[in-house]
């Protein structure tokens, strides 16, 4: 495969889809499980689970709430919904039913509280979502889903009463009351619940493909005592158990809620991270956050000039940026609106900005030259290619690699690079396989490979090193597929 061979498949869509598909891609970064289902395949759960559906509302309703609803006449079963009402369901579960792609932001979020409404397990989410990854030569998901045992939050949240209203002032001790939770009862409850689901993900065929989850915070739906309980909760989690990778924060940045609270959300969080540092000094606290998921449309200048940058360093105030906190940032639109000194933050501590191309373009309605993408590129800000809500956008990882090549025009080896910053930028255990980010010098032990054949026998002589470094062993495996991708192509 060379650079002539691909811009030669580029002229041609299809086969340009194919190649994508064919082409191991590492990993996906930014996705959520709940965004994850697809309408077509949610809907066999949704039955199982449910006994009517109502054309009002757009929501599944158990016998239990039939009985208890008013039983108006939108409410239909469910032979008569497959007999006359597809459409409803379908058009209401994705944007399928968005004539208007541009600027669905309301459509799109809706769709979410919907597929509540099925009553879909979480697990079955997640194993939608990594089986047609497996289909899409993924070898890695970092999973924004909920993974944290429910009856561990409430736990924490029943034993953390106070008398007055939340005082960012009296963070520590909050935490000491918090803390008497940490128990080895409730460990084993956090272990039990993961090995759980990833039996459940086993039995049911999930193999060659690692997932690694973040809990999320909610900017929007939580008061602020319940973001610090479960802030503290979830960063306690991903420094006791490996699967829990990391921490993000969802819901709409532009909320007035969202905005009122930035900045608590912002110190309740720093506190916490450099509470728990010290507490386990050997960890590696990883935030990945939403932020800048922005256009003027939806926020004020005023708010989106410093959103990005409040966010890699946890902090408002200048004058107490020190040191980067946020490891990645999740869409990163409204970066125009911010000075330069963001775009070199970025660039110097290597943060990455995920990119996800479909998401902006239905939420926000960005896309082509209006989205920062080639500005990033411009100033060597790390780009990793993420799907966010692929059921929902109708869309594919796939997809967005070819949105990403054709309208950014990128050649064979940008497209390389892009796949392997998925992996150089996750959150997975041990060291990078590369020097410095550089992926033409692989370290000292694996420098000069060229073949498959010379790749297998540094594995095998350097088998130590790669068992205790899971980042590094993802990457070897990725230059291996990679390696034998062009052999085959
Ligand atoms: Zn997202």
């Amino acid at each position: 495969m060379n650079n002539e061979k691909f811009e030669k498949i580029k002229e041609n869509v299809s086969e340009l889809v194919m190649f994508l598909k064919a082409m191991p891609k590492g990993g996906d970064l930014h996705n959520h499980s709940l965004g994850g289902g697809y309408s077509e395949l949610i809907y066999e759960k949704a039955i199982l689970n449910n006994s009517y559906y109502d054309l009002g509302t757009h929501k599944f309703l158990d016998e239990n709430e039939y009985q208890q609803s008013d039983k108006n006449q939108d409410i239909k079963t469910i032979e008569a919904l497959e007999r006359e009402n597809m459409e409803d369901y379908l058009n209401n579960y994705s944007v399928r039913g968005l004539k208007n792609k541009k600027s669905g932001a309301d459509h799109f979020f809706n769709t979410f509280v919907n597929v509540l409404s099925t009553k879909v397990k979480e697990e079955e989410l997640v194993l939608e979502v990594l089986k047609r990854n497996q289909l899409e030569n993924i070898s890695y998901v970092e999973m924004i889903s909920d993974c944290i045992p429910e009856t561990l939050i409430e736990k924490f949240e029943n034993s953390f009463e106070i008398q007055e209203d939340f005082n960012l002032n009296e963070m520590k001790e909050y935490c000491e009351i918090l803390e008497k939770n940490i128990t080895d009862e409730n460990i084993l409850e956090l272990k039990d619940f993961l090995n759980k689901r990833e039996n459940y993900l086993k039995k049911n065929g999930v193999e060659n493909i690692e997932v690694g989850y973040m809990p999320y915070l909610r900017r929007v739906s939580s008061d602020l005592k319940t973001f610090f309980t479960e802030a503290f909760l979830f960063i306690l989690s991903s420094c006791l158990d490996p699967r829990i990778v990391g921490v993000n924060i969802v819901e709409t940045e532009d909320s007035l809620k969202a905005r009122r609270n930035f900045n608590s959300h912002l110190k309740i969080l720093k506190y916490l991270y450099l509470y728990f540092q010290e507490k386990f000094p050997n960890k590696k606290i990883n935030l990945s956050i939403h932020a800048g998921e922005l256009t003027l449309e939806r926020e004020a200048l005023e708010n989106m000039k410093d959103r990005i940058i409040s966010t890699i360093f946890l902090e408002r105030d200048k004058n107490k940026r020190e040191k980067v906190i946020t490891k990645r940032i999740g869409h990163g639109v409204s970066i125009q609106w911010e000075t330069f000194e963001t775009l070199e933050v970025m660039k110097k501590n290597k943060i990455p900005v995920e990119i996800c191309l479909t998401s902006n373009e239905i939420i926000l309605g960005i896309e082509g030259e209006n989205h920062p993408f080639n500005l990033y590129k411009k100033y060597g800000v790390p780009m990793v290619i993420c799907t966010d809500d692929e059921a929902v956008s109708r869309s594919n990882i796939v997809m967005e690699y070819l949105k990403a090549v054709k309208r950014y025009d990128l050649n064979y080896l940008e497209l390389k690079a892009l796949i392997k910053n998925t992996l150089e930028f996750s959150f997975l255990e041990g060291e990078s396989l590369y020097m410095d980010g550089d992926y033409k010098t692989m370290r000292a032990e694996f420098s000069g490979i060229k073949t498959i054949e010379e790749l297998e026998k540094k594995t095998v002589e350097n088998k130590k090193l790669i068992f205790s470094n899971k980042k590094l062993k993802m990457q070897l495996e990725l230059e291996k597929k990679i390696l034998e991708f062009e052999r085959n192509y």
